[in-house]
């Protein structure tokens, strides 16, 4: 096995295998090292072979023509004629006990009041309580909004960073607005690792990396030595600052009190006819419940099982509590699950005046051949990431002609 390398990419969510993408379509010869066994990270479609493979989303479900990076590289990959389209399903808020319509929550003369303020309030700088308070009134973010917003991110929202969600970009109109694919996202770090000019290993433990002016040496548990000019790490922040080499104090400094959200994720598959009260549905947007929102599988409907992911707050039910609390808000006895699996997701905390850091970041690292990327930059979403990824991959070895 080879031990040298350009570009050494170290985790191998969207993030780094985007990184890896985009180096070895280069011509640098590109090694990814995942510590789990399996590629994608927070994009993760389990399928139970018990169930003819059905499938269900645990992490990020959705993908939108506005991720200009992901379709770039689906692209690459011919993956972009396989993408299927999302059937047209809705939320429901599960509240008290209850499943009810999103309009119940909603203050239509409060919003209409206060939405001009869209086009002229500032979002810079802004907490989501503060900015989203303000452009669709007090009550609404109370009783809608703030629980909206933690269904996407899977934790508390009031200090997250405005300018961090829903980040406007141009939409690619050849492609369908809201898509997926037939075995789900993981198709897309599938395929992306599977790629013949892509070294990618997996259960690799990183024992301690060393830079020099030439490059990097990184050191694995298992004593063996890997070599590169270049090194991007491609994991979340608290991961980095423990991976950052010595030379990199302030980067380290800057990434080291970076929140995390751990959320503990449990997936739940069903047959049809045990959930025949429960007409088709893209999820649930908890209040103040034990978890913050419900994903189903709905949006590509299956002829014989239905497939939920719920989203728990961390270290509040033990495994069997959160069966019956997931069960109770579906209306289904947990003896009905066709099966089951837990998944352990982690997204960051980012708090408001993120941006400014991480300009203070990419000063810090500024004429260095080390990348960070992640979802912990411009914001959460496979693009937000993707984005990250390729400025870092331009600053290393320059724009493509
Ligand atoms: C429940 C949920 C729903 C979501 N829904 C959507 C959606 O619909 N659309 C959307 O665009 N986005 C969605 N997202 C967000 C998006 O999926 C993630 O932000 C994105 O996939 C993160 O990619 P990443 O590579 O930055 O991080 P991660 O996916 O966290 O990848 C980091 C990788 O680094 C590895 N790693 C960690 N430590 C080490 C180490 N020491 N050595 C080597 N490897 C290491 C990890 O195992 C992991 O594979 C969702 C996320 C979640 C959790």
């Amino acid at each position: 096995m080879s031990t040298e390398f350009d570009h050494i990419v170290i985790g191998a969510g969207i993030s780094g295998l985007g990184a890896a993408h985009f180096s070895a379509r280069r011509g640098r010869r590109t090694l990814v090292l995942e510590a789990s066994e399996r590629v994608g990270g927070c994009i993760n479609s389990p399928s139970f072979a018990a169930l003819n493979g059905f499938w269900t989303e645990a992490g990020g479900h959705t993908c939108f023509n506005s991720y200009g990076h992901l379709l770039s590289i689906l692209d690459d990959l011919g993956l972009t004629q396989q993408v299927q389209p999302k059937r047209k399903v809705g939320y429901k808020l599960w509240k008290q006990g209850q499943r009810r319509s999103i309009s119940s929550a909603l203050h239509l003369f409060e919003a209409a009041r206060s939405l001009p303020k869209l086009f002229t309030a500032p979002k810079a700088g802004r907490s989501v309580r503060d900015y989203y308070g303000t452009v669709l009134g007090q009550r609404n973010y109370q009783d809608l909004l703030q629980h909206a917003f933690q269904a996407v991110i899977c934790q508390p929202a009031d200090d997250y960073p405005a300018e961090a969600l829903f980040r406007r970009k141009p939409r690619r109109k050849d492609v369908m607005k809201a898509f997926t694919f037939a075995q789900g996202i993981a198709t897309i770090p599938n395929a992306i690792a599977a790629q013949s000019a892509l070294d990618v290993r997996t259960r690799q433990q990183i024992a301690h990396i060393d830079s020099s002016d030439t490059g990097f040496r990184v050191q694995l548990q298992d004593g063996s030595l890997l070599q590169s000019a270049y090194l991007t790490l491609a994991v979340p922040p608290d991961v980095a600052a423990q991976l950052l080499p010595t030379g990199f104090e302030a980067a380290r400094a800057l990434v080291a009190d970076i929140g995390m959200a751990e959320i503990e994720t449990l997936v739940l598959i069903f047959r049809h006819d045990d959930l025949k009260h429960l007409p088709p549905i893209a999820g649930l947007i908890a209040v103040e419940d034990a978890f913050y929102s419900a994903v189903s599988r709905d949006f590509l409907p299956d002829a014989q099982y239905r497939g939920f992911a719920f989203h728990f707050r961390p270290s509040v039910l033990d495994a069997e509590t959160q069966i019956h609390r997931a069960c109770a808000a579906l209306g289904v006895s947990a003896e009905r699950i066709a099966a089951q699996t837990s998944v352990q997701n982690r997204l960051p905390a980012l708090r408001a005046g993120h941006l400014a850091r991480v300009t203070q970041l990419d000063a810090a690292l500024a004429g260095t051949r080390l990348a960070l990327t992640g979802n912990w930059f411009l914001g959460v979403s496979m693009e937000d990431a993707l984005t990250r990824s390729h400025s870092e991959h331009v600053r290393l070895f320059g724009a493509e002609i």
